[in-house]
């Protein structure tokens, strides 16, 4: 049992520099992702407006195209319509004329309609590719930021991590999940006593318990704050 103690105080420690050591990271690493997750999106935007805008070309090329053809048609049926000996084939002449003279109308219409809209996709690809640029010049520098820090933090915390590997091999499963939960509400989980109080809460433990964790031979838990209790003895002969 005294192993176990001393394998919660010593996971306690390892954790609380893991803590400083991640709080010293701050959350550089989480807006470096945001950030660039961010030029992900814009990106994909670009890309959206410039096949927006080779589609409106397209179309509006084939509009053109086909209302060239209509005015050609349509000076067509009107020399066939000199040429015609009955009313019957001049009205059908008419009509065709007129059938193409509405497309193109309505050509004109739907071009006007995609050149308004490609002017909108420009502007907004413009906009979009300043806030690429913002980004990546603000990712230049967030990147150098955050490898600076990993690199003075990296190998102090694998050798904290692996310390921690070595340490969770002394403890059973009920024992961590125990320190686990302890410390996911408190933060710390093991508190030793310290003049006779609890230090996690400053709380005084009662003498008969401090006789009982003195033993170091029964887990114990602070009556106020919830923490496992370790002697001092725990907590001076076990360190990083
Ligand atoms: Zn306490």
């Amino acid at each position: 049992m005294k192993s176990t103690l001393q394998s919660l105080y010593l996971l306690q420690l390892l954790d609380t520099e893991l803590d400083e050591l991640r709080e010293l990271r701050g959350d550089l690493p989480e807006t470096v992702n945001a950030m660039e997750a961010e030029l992900k999106m814009v990106e994909q935007r670009i890309e959206e407006c410039d096949e927006a805008l080779k589609k409106g070309a397209v179309e509006r090329s084939q509009m053109e195209k086909e209302s060239l053809e209509l005015i050609a048609k349509i000076d067509k049926y009107k020399g066939q319509q000199l040429e015609v000996t009955n009313n019957k084939e001049y009205d059908a002449l008419t009509r065709e004329m007129e059938t193409a003279e509405n497309t193109i109308a309505s050509h004109e219409a739907e071009i006007e309609q995609t050149m308004q809209r490609a002017d909108e996709l420009k502007t907004s690809k413009t906009e979009f590719e300043t806030r690429h640029e913002e980004l990546v010049k603000e990712l230049e520098v967030k990147h150098e930021e955050l490898k600076e820090i990993l690199e003075a933090t990296n190998e102090e915390e694998m050798t904290l991590e692996a310390n921690r590997e070595e340490a969770l091999k002394g403890l059973l499963e009920k024992d961590l999940e125990l320190y686990t939960r302890i410390r996911e509400a408190k933060g710390k989980a093991v508190a030793p006593i310290r003049r006779e109080s609890c230090s996690g809460c400053y709380n005084v433990v009662p003498p008969q318990m401090i006789l009982e964790v003195k033993k170091n031979d029964r887990l114990f838990i602070c009556e106020h704050c919830g923490r496992i209790l370790v002697s001092e003895e725990i907590a001076q002969e076990t360190s990083i």
